[in-house]
């Protein structure tokens, strides 16, 4: 028995050895990915209930890796637990821009981009790293969108408030993504000051069949509208996903049955 011990003992060991030394082999091929600029953003569509056109999108970064693309919840969990997310939200929120600005440049009616912004982002220092994409690319800030999540702002109320204030100052507007999957009630609707809520996919998944789904989204709606904040449905795959939501006064939605995430010219091509 203590030998049968020992070995699952080494066994252990070595399956964790090999975690680590994976783990290890990630975060430098991550480190050498932002120098050899193998990092990319999708852009994906949303379109405006209301106007029936496309108004802006959301990036999404992707990984050019060496054995193909790799999609960002593959990496951005390591990147946030080794700090790597900060150089790497850097790079987003100006290629963001940059990219935003080009395509303003081109279209009659801006478009605005929304960029996610992780846990380890939302510090003061990120008005600096805004104010910084915002410099440099000429971006227009009322066309720029963060998306922050529920935890996010949670983690510390205080902070956060002052924060988000700060952003706004900057003239950028926030969302609050994944809404209802998180902790926090509706009391910070009000504490937060936001611009748009982001219907989490969960919800939407249900829409029409589940009477609960149907229930919450409405419910949703019917509470940003009355505190003049937009909605945007994320997860958004059928036809009557979209009926239902036009319905009930959505005013944005994103997802599958409009289009994926798309490259940046792929992108351009949506705009004409
Ligand atoms: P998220 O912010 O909730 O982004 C929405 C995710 O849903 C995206 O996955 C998108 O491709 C996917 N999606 C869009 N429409 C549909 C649909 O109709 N059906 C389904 N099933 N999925 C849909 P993606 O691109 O893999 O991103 C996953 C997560 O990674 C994002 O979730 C976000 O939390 C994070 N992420 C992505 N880009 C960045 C970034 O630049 N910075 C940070 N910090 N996080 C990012
Ligand atoms: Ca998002
Ligand atoms: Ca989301
Ligand atoms: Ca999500």
């Amino acid at each position: 028995a203590k030998g049968q011990g020992r070995n699952n003992y080494q066994c252990f060991t070595s399956s964790m050895n090999q975690k680590v030394s994976e783990r290890l082999l990630l975060e430098s091929a991550l480190r050498d990915a932002l120098k050899r600029e193998e990092f990319e953003l999708y852009y994906q569509p949303q379109y405006d209930f209301s106007r029936n056109r496309l108004c802006g999108c959301e990036a999404l970064i992707r990984w050019n890796g060496p054995d193909g693309l790799v999609m960002p919840d593959r990496f951005i969990p390591l990147a946030e637990e080794t700090g790597l997310i900060i150089p790497i939200g850097a790079w987003v929120l100006e290629e963001a821009c940059r990219q935003g600005e080009i395509w303003n440049r081109a279209t009659v009616e801006p478009i605005s981009v929304a960029v996610n912004v992780s846990a380890v982002q939302f510090r003061p220092e990120l008005v600096v790293e805004v104010r910084n994409a915002l410099d440099v690319t000429g971006f227009d800030p009322r066309q720029l969108v963060l998306e922050v999540t529920e935890s996010v702002l949670m983690s510390d109320v205080d902070g956060s408030v002052r924060l988000l204030q700060q952003l706004r100052e900057l003239g950028i507007r926030i969302a609050l993504d994944d809404f209802g999957t998180g902790y926090a009630s509706l009391a910070y609707l009000k504490r937060f000051v936001l611009d748009k809520l982001k219907i989490d996919r969960t919800f939407i998944m249900g829409i029409p069949e589940d009477k609960d789904d149907v229930a919450i989204t409405s419910s949703i709606i019917d509470i940003a509208r009355h505190l003049n904040i937009m909605t945007v449905a994320e997860g958004v795959e059928t036809e009557a996903h979209c009926e239902f939501l036009r319905a009930a006064g959505c005013n944005l939605a994103q997802g599958y049955y409009f289009d994926k995430p798309l490259p940046a010219d792929e992108f351009s091509n949506r705009l004409q």
